[in-house]
C-alpha cells in the first residue's frame, strides 16, 4: 500500500494557504456588503430627522399653549382685580377658574425646559449624523472600487487554490482523505504531525512502540493516539 502521507502534506499546505485566502475575501465581501454601514446610518439620520421634527412641533405647541395660558390668566386676574365682577358667587367661581389656569400655566411652563432640550438634543444629534455619514460616503467612495477589485483578484486566487486542492486531493485514497478533513476541521487547520525520535511533534507525546514501529514500516496509515494526526516519519 501506497502511504499518502507526502500527498496529505501538500494538501494541507495548500489548504493553509485556501483558508487564508478565503478568509480574506469574507472580509472584503462583508466589508462591500456593510459598505461602511452607510445604509443604517442614513436610516438612523432619517430617524433622528424625524424625531427633531417631531420634537420642534412638540416645543411649538407647548409654547403657544403656554402664551395661551399666560393670556387666559391675565385676562382672569383683570376681571378678578378690575373690578368688573360685582356678585360674590360669580368672583368665587372666576377665581377658582384662575387658580386652575395657573396650574395648568405653571406645569407648561414647567414642561417648556425639557422640551427645548430635547429639541436641541435632536437637533445636535442629526448634525454629527449628517458629517458622519458625509465622512463616511467619502470614504466609501473613494475605497469601494478598490475592494471590489480586490475582491476579484482574491476570488480569482481562491479559485486557483480550490484547482489546486482537488489536484492534491485526487490521489489521496477517499477514507485517508474523509480521515483527513475530519481533522482538518477538529485540529484546526493541522490534520498532519510529523514524528521525530518516536514523539507526536503536534502534541509532544511519545509513541508506544508499536505504533512507533508501524510507523517506520509505512505500509498503513498510522495516527497520534492522543491528538488523533495523522502521523508521518521525519
Ligand atoms: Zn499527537
Amino acid at each position: 500500500m501506497q502511504l499518502s502521507g507526502d500527498l496529505l502534506l501538500t494538501l494541507q499546505e495548500v489548504d493553509k494557504r485556501l483558508t487564508a485566502k478565503k478568509q480574506e475575501l469574507d472580509q472584503i465581501t462583508s466589508e462591500l456588503e456593510g459598505q461602511a454601514e452607510i445604509p443604517v446610518l442614513t436610516e438612523r439620520l432619517e430617524e433622528e430627522r424625524e424625531a427633531a421634527i417631531e420634537r420642534r412641533a412638540h416645543l411649538a405647541r407647548l409654547e403657544v399653549d403656554t402664551d395661551a395660558l399666560r393670556e387666559r390668566v391675565e385676562g382672569l386676574e383683570e376681571r378678578i382685580y378690575g373690578g368688573t365682577v360685582t356678585n360674590l358667587r360669580e368672583l368665587t367661581a372666576v377665581e377658582e377658574e384662575q387658580t386652575n389656569a395657573r396650574r395648568e400655566l405653571m406645569q407648561a411652563e414647567e414642561a417648556l425646559g425639557p422640551a427645548r432640550l430635547a429639541a436641541e438634543d435632536s437637533e445636535r444629534a442629526r448634525e454629527d449624523l449628517t458629517t458622519t455619514l458625509a465622512e463616511r460616503e467619502k470614504t466609501w467612495s473613494s475605497s469601494a472600487p478598490k475592494l471590489r477589485k480586490q475582491s476579484r483578484s482574491v476570488t480569482a486566487e481562491v479559485d486557483v487554490l480550490e484547482a489546486e486542492r482537488a489536484e492534491a486531493s485526487e490521489s489521496v485514497p477517499s477514507e485517508e482523505l474523509t480521515l483527513y478533513d475530519q481533522l482538518l476541521y477538529r485540529r484546526h487547520g493541522i490534520a498532519i504531525a510529523r514524528v521525530e525520535r518516536g514523539v507526536c511533534l503536534a502534541c509532544h507525546i511519545t509513541l508506544p512502540l508499536k505504533e512507533a514501529s508501524r510507523l517506520r514500516r509505512g505500509d498503513a496509515l498510522v495516527t497520534c493516539g492522543n491528538c488523533g494526526r495523522i502521523l508521518i516519519p521525519s
